[in-house]
């Protein structure tokens, strides 16, 4: 088994959806981000990443490539899954947290594993997604932003 961890964190924005783990999520402001900002898909590719010894996403999907710009963050994370998969590396299971002092994210947590499951092929019971404020203190609990926190194990499937 290999294991990695992921960290990513962004600035609240006005003018953005927010999209956090693939669903979008009804809120007065979104995350600034090159691409969807979606936070906890980041900072699982960054876990993914870590795990299969292949760096971070920011040197695959580079924010001065125009290619990446507003893109939906789950096409990013199905292009490391292929890469993973070429490996004959495939999800254990993968464990998130969100730091997040508002909105409150409890009922979208369950269609949040359903589509992460999906992207990486494992059943949603292998996907955990749990959010936490940060009882006001620091930069998430000044309400300045959304973090996410990511680790994971693959398997290595045998050839
Ligand atoms: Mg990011």
């Amino acid at each position: 088994m290999l294991i990695g961890q992921g960290i990513d964190a962004h600035r609240f924005a006005p003018d953005r959806r927010l999209v956090l783990g693939g669903v979008s999520i009804p809120h007065d402001q979104g995350l600034a981000a090159h691409s969807d900002g979606d936070v906890v898909i980041h900072a699982l590719c960054d876990a993914l990443l870590g795990a299969a010894g292949r760096g971070d996403i920011g040197h695959h999907f580079p924010d001065q490539d125009a290619a990446y710009r507003d893109i939906d963050s789950r096409i990013l994370l199905r292009r490391v899954m292929v890469s993973l998969t070429a490996d004959g590396l495939a999800v254990h299971n993968a464990d998130l947290t969100i730091a997040a002092q508002t909105p409150r994210l409890a009922p979208y947590i369950a269609a949040m594993r359903t589509c992460l499951a999906a992207d990486l092929q494992c059943p949603p019971a292998r996907v955990n997604v749990k959010a936490t404020t940060t009882e006001r203190m620091g930069f998430t609990g000044r309400g300045e932003g959304i973090a996410a926190f990511a680790v994971v194990l693959l398997d290595e499937q045998e050839s």
